[in-house]
């Protein structure tokens, strides 16, 4: 039997929320689909990491996140498997209804690396995943999201640019993630964070990852988010 305690010490695990679930050993506890555990299995991921083993069970519970952990611990996947389990719960909808995840990352690399990540595990479940920034032109953007898409990820400032030229609709989104929040905010998206969530529906599942927690990061976080978990691994924050 584990010992919940000792393992979170061991690893330097602080877990802080109300009903918090209990952190799961391997991906098969998660109780995943075949098509998504041989997705798993294809990338040769063969136990979730510590941020993985907390959070998985947190976000497919449907509930909201702060996790706070350092560059390559996996969060990506953290986020990204319970949101194709998010999507496909979802009754299909017609094409044209807009994204129901929504991925936002400071940067068109690391935008571009979360897009590759999330296709990886959507392409087998019949999800299609969508790319939001720069360096693609907004023609090409806007047909590729008038023929529609399941998740979207992308950068803050290309995603209102997108919105505001009416080529998507959030009223569909249910599954917000912002990752990489304290370099969001460093690169002064704050105000672009700000519009894009209050255009998602306020019962929306939030997840909010960052390497550190700086003030205005956590009076975002105490905003946006709705009785999070809060999961730090490691000496960070
Ligand atoms: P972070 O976002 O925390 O910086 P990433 O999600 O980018 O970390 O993951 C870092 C690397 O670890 C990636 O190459 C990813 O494919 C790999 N990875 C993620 N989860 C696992 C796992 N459970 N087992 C092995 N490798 C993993
Ligand atoms: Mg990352």
């Amino acid at each position: 039997e584990l010992d919940v305690s000792e393992y979170r010490k061991s690893l330097a695990i602080r877990v802080s929320g109300f009903d918090v679930p209990k952190p799961i050993k391997a991906f098969a506890d998660c109780g995943f689909s075949s098509v998504l555990m041989n997705a798993i299995a294809k990338q040769s991921y063969e136990k979730p990491t510590p941020i993985q083993c907390q959070a998985l069970p947190i976000a497919l519970s449907g509930r909201d996140i702060i996790g706070i952990a350092k560059t390559g611990s996996g969060k990506t996947a953290a986020f990204i498997l319970p949101m194709i389990v998010h999507i496909m719960d979802q009754p299909e909808l017609k094409k044209d209804e807009g994204p129901i995840g929504v991925i936002c990352a400071p940067t068109r690399e690391l935008a571009h690396q979360i897009y590759l990540e999330a296709k990886k595990f959507a392409k087998q479940n019949g999800l299609r995943v969508s790319a939001i920034y720069g360096g693609m032109s907004k023609h090409d953007q806007l047909k590729e999201l008038k023929a529609g898409c399941d998740v979207v990820v992308a950068t803050p400032g290309r995603l209102i640019d997108m919105l505001k030229l009416k080529a998507l609709t959030m009223m569909r989104a249910t599954y917000l993630v912002l990752d990489e929040a304290d370099r969001m905010f460093d690169l002064g998206f704050e105000p672009q964070i700000r519009s894009i969530v209050g255009q998602i529906r306020p019962d929306r599942q939030t997840l909010l990852f960052s390497a550190t927690m700086p003030r205005k990061v956590e009076r975002l976080a105490r905003e946006i988010l709705t009785d999070p978990i809060r999961v730090t691994v490691g000496e960070v924050g």
